[in-house]
């Protein structure tokens, strides 16, 4: 028996089985490769799920997290430190936020919306608008935000107020955006949804409707964010400023670590003392990992190779002509390749079988979010390959 049965077994008798069985045991990683433990090698394309920014096992977090440890984990909220400041600082900075703007740290996605329902409350309206396709967590709250009849039904009901509207339908958001709407909460490109980009000029609409009728504009950049896209922050590219943004994913390169950030000092104002907390949130650990993320994607030009290695891939895709390949979508380094048929979960599986980790993210269409460290000869192998997985995958499945 494999190592990796053997534990898969121990698995199924141990974790409550919300995620099925999982595909491997992963073991160890270096750079965009990780290895299972049986010793099998893989090129990981997927990056935890958008969230491996600097790829595994990457220098510069490593020694930052082991400085940290080695002088302080934790604190609590009563007090601050250094690393958190200068986490704060630093977002903001990236964001481009004007004077008064805040920054409020979570653990994860799914707290980072929790505090962004909650900012939305405040606004004195009870409604909140959310996307069809749309994917905001699991949690009650983050849950009612998003979209999945399958994950929702069983829970409900959910928070009350929350209606859903077809995405990039700036008719759709004038017809709904009524004076009980206190917030628009959107992704600015639908990752669960499977990399679903809006058209542009649809985020300006966006801001320009709820700027018009008092409502907040709350982006989920929580897969978008941290330079998965090319840009630090997929508004940006819009050339917006919304009214809040949530965070997560990217932003600790695989240590757990979330943000609300709120634009401006009326928005900030609106959660006052008392009105939030968190016991993790903002440990120093995890401030000093996500400092360290934010310095080397800067220091080492990641922004630039998100977007060069992004079209580099979307081109090499095209060039493949292969006739089960529609096409591809998304911007920098988060990107789907679609098919002409519903063939993504054994393509999956093939590509799993052939040495890469990739994820589908609809029945016609897988999803690739890499390190942003990656660079062209890990492209051109799976890219190489990507002809003859699906091949099989047709072949598998007639
Ligand atoms: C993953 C994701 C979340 C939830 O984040 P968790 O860290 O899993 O709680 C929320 N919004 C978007 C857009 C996501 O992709």
């Amino acid at each position: 028996m494999t190592a990796t049965n053997d534990l898969l077994n121990r698995y199924a008798e141990a974790l409550l089985g919300v995620f099925g069985r999982p595909a491997l045991v992963l073991d160890r990683g270096e750079g965009c490769y990780v290895w299972d433990v049986d010793g099998v090698r893989y090129l990981d394309l997927l990056g935890g799920i958008a969230v491996s920014a600097l790829g595994h096992n990457h220098p510069e977090l490593v020694a930052a997290v082991s400085k940290q440890v080695a002088s302080q984990i934790h604190i609590s909220n009563f007090f601050t430190s250094r690393a958190q400041i200068e986490l704060a600082e630093r977002l903001l900075s990236l964001a481009e936020a004007p004077a008064g703007s805040r920054v409020f740290l979570t653990n994860s996605g799914t707290e980072s919306l929790e505090a962004a329902i909650k900012l939305a409350r405040r606004t004195g309206r009870r409604g909140i608008l959310a996307m069809a396709g749309a994917f905001h967590g699991r949690s009650t709250g983050a849950l009612a935000l998003t979209a999945k009849a399958a994950y929702r039904e069983p829970f409900e009901p959910l928070l009350p107020g929350v209606r859903h509207i077809p995405y990039d339908d700036l008719d759709a958001l004038e017809a709904a955006l009524g004076p009980d709407v206190g917030a628009v909460v959107l992704e600015p490109i639908q990752g669960e949804a499977g990399v679903i980009e809006p058209h542009p000029g649809y985020l300006a609409g966006v801001r320009e409707l709820t700027r018009r009728r008092g409502a907040l504009m709350i982006v989920d950049e929580v897969q978008t964010g941290v330079g998965r896209t090319g840009d630090w922050f997929a508004f940006q590219a819009a050339g917006i400023r919304p009214d809040a943004m949530t965070l997560a994913k990217g932003l600790g390169g695989g240590v757990p670590i979330g943000a609300l950030v709120t634009f401006g000092p009326e928005v900030s104002a609106m959660l006052q003392p008392g009105m939030h907390g968190s016991t993790f949130g903002g440990n120093p650990l995890a401030a000093a990992a996500a400092l360290a993320v934010l310095d080397t994607i800067e220091r080492d030009g990641l922004l630039a190779n998100a977007t060069a290695m992004g079209h580099y891939f979307a081109e090499a895709v095209a060039a493949l002509r292969h006739p089960a390949i529609s096409g591809t979508r998304g911007r920098g380094l988060l990107r789907a390749v679609t098919f002409e048929r519903p063939i993504a979960a054994v393509v999956a599986t093939q590509a799993r079988d052939a040495g890469f980790i990739i994820n589908p993210v609809a029945p016609d269409a897988i999803r690739l979010a890499p390190p942003l460290i990656i660079g062209r000869p890990e492209v051109d192998a799976f890219v190489s390959a990507l002809g003859p997985i699906a091949d099989r995958a047709i072949e598998e499945m007639s």
